[in-house]
């Protein structure tokens, strides 16, 4: 399947969680057991000659694919979560949101020094996200970081937030 027939399968929800937010809604392409499988297949082929040690996964949606990516290829899985969800001694990161400030944490223990980290999450908006959780996953000197998204909203350009060592990939592309 393309990945324009992919996008058949993204709901759009108009005006969610805000007014004039496009949500896509990828709950749509998950429920579908072949598309589940596909997209599991596709992931693995990007990244399976990259030797990944661990996946790296953003709360919430990207501890759907993360996962499974990970037991595919290997590799162990790492959950980066909101502040107050990680019981035991974290890193934290804190980056501008349009109102206001967030912060994102991972453990302390989750990854060595060294390792090849690739890093998940659903949908590549304005980069905000993803630039600080590459912040927080370099405090563990990994050897290389990767960075994928099943969608990338290309006219936000998000890519920009990154530097240009990191390479980005994302499966689905809309213009807004
Ligand atoms: P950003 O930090 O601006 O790149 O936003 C990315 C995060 O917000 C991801 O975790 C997405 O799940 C979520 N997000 C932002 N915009 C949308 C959208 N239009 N539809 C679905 N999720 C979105």
């Amino acid at each position: 399947m393309n990945t324009e027939q992919l996008k058949t399968y993204i709901r759009n929800v108009p005006d969610f969680p805000i007014k004039g937010i496009q949500f896509k809604d990828v709950t749509t392409l998950f429920k579908d057991a072949g598309i589940l499988c596909e997209l599991a297949d596709m992931l693995y082929a990007a990244y399976r000659d990259k030797g990944i040690t661990k996946v790296v996964g953003i709360e919430s949606r990207g501890f759907i694919m993360g996962p499974l990516l990970a037991a595919r290829l290997g590799a162990g899985f790492v959950p980066v979560r909101k502040p107050g969800r990680l019981p035991a001694a974290v890193f934290e990161e804190t980056y501008q949101k349009e109102y206001g400030a967030d912060s994102i944490q991972v453990h302390r223990d989750a990854i060595e020094a060294g390792e090849t980290v690739l890093l998940h999450d659903d949908l590549l908006a304005t980069g905000g996200t993803m630039s600080a959780a590459v912040s927080l996953i370099r405090k563990f000197n990994p050897a290389k970081i990767y960075v994928n998204f099943l969608i990338e909203l290309e006219d936000l350009k998000g890519r920009e937030a990154f530097s240009p060592d990191i390479r980005i990939d994302s499966i689905i592309k809309y213009p807004v």
